[in-house]
């Protein structure tokens, strides 16, 4: 049979975490399927190193952004200076940007401005945005709302995804009805996320994503240890589970939809 090969929206492969084996866990992606990787940028350094990757490897490719953790040490000039590093060949999507009100690293200004330059700019470029969101749903919401209503972003047209989605029906609702992707992770299969079944069941197939966010938020299998992209297909397994239907028809939807939103060339040599 052949399997369709997988793509990891979201992984931050520069991280330390990779310095002593980051060839080799590239590697052993391709051998389970896992064609391409996003790697994701936080900060001005990491989306620089992002881009380094996705020129280094086959298959893996940069996101630029600053995450809402970092949005307190920027101002105008890092986001032009981001703009010239999204401009190389590599870069598919600006991000990880966002809202997060849990760990607060940043102020909530500082985090709704840092969020609304990226969004400019996304729109400038014409890239896909990655948006993390986290205790902030309806900030997000209303954020997003304001945007399209500025013209910023069109209703119905905006380019993006809600990275590891873990909303309820009426958020995936109003994202998707923007024209919003929802990306899903190992944490799906969390004991602690049985509840959220309902919800992964209403989003439509087309705007499904799959990610592994590694380092963080490894399968259940691997609780407490490093995550990596070679662990994607587990998370592809319980969703065919949750929404019971095929691997392969997960997988060859979210591969479809990554391509589509990220404008990749598939990777298919994963063997
Ligand atoms: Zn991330």
């Amino acid at each position: 049979m052949n399997i369709s090969p997988l793509v990891d929206t979201h992984a931050h492969l520069d991280v330390s975490a990779f310095d002593k084996d980051r060839a080799e866990t590239i590697i052993r992606a391709l051998k389970v399927g896992v064609g391409n990787i996003i790697s994701v940028g936080t900060n001005l350094e990491s989306s620089k190193k992002a881009v380094e990757l996705s020129k280094q490897y086959a298959g893996v490719y940069a996101a630029v952004g600053i995450h809402p953790h970092d949005a307190t040490v920027i101002d105008k000039a890092d986001i032009a200076k981001l703009g010239e590093i999204a401009k190389y060949s590599g870069v598919v999507a600006i991000g990880e940007t966002g809202l997060d009100f849990h760990r607060n690293y940043s102020p909530k200004r500082a985090q709704i401005q840092a969020l609304e330059w990226q969004l400019a700019l996304s729109a400038e470029l014409g890239l896909p945005i990655i948006i993390h969101c986290r205790e902030a749903e309806q900030d997000m919401l209303d954020l997003l709302c304001s945007s399209m209503s500025n013209n910023v972003i069109t209703q119905g047209k905006c380019r993006g995804v809600i990275h590891c989605f873990s909303g309820d029906i009426d958020i995936a609702k109003e994202y998707l009805n923007m024209g919003f992707y929802l990306s899903l992770g190992a944490y799906i299969g969390y004991p602690s996320s049985a509840s959220t079944h309902d919800v992964i069941r209403s989003i439509p197939q087309d705007r499904l994503l799959v990610e592994t966010d590694c380092p963080f938020l490894p399968p259940q299998s691997h609780r407490g240890k490093r995550n990596e992209p070679s662990y994607l297909p587990l998370t592809v397994n319980i969703l065919a589970t949750i929404r019971k239907e095929s691997y392969e028809d997960v997988a060859m939807a979210s591969t479809q939809n990554a391509v589509q939103l990220f404008h990749l060339s598939l990777n298919n040599n994963c063997k």
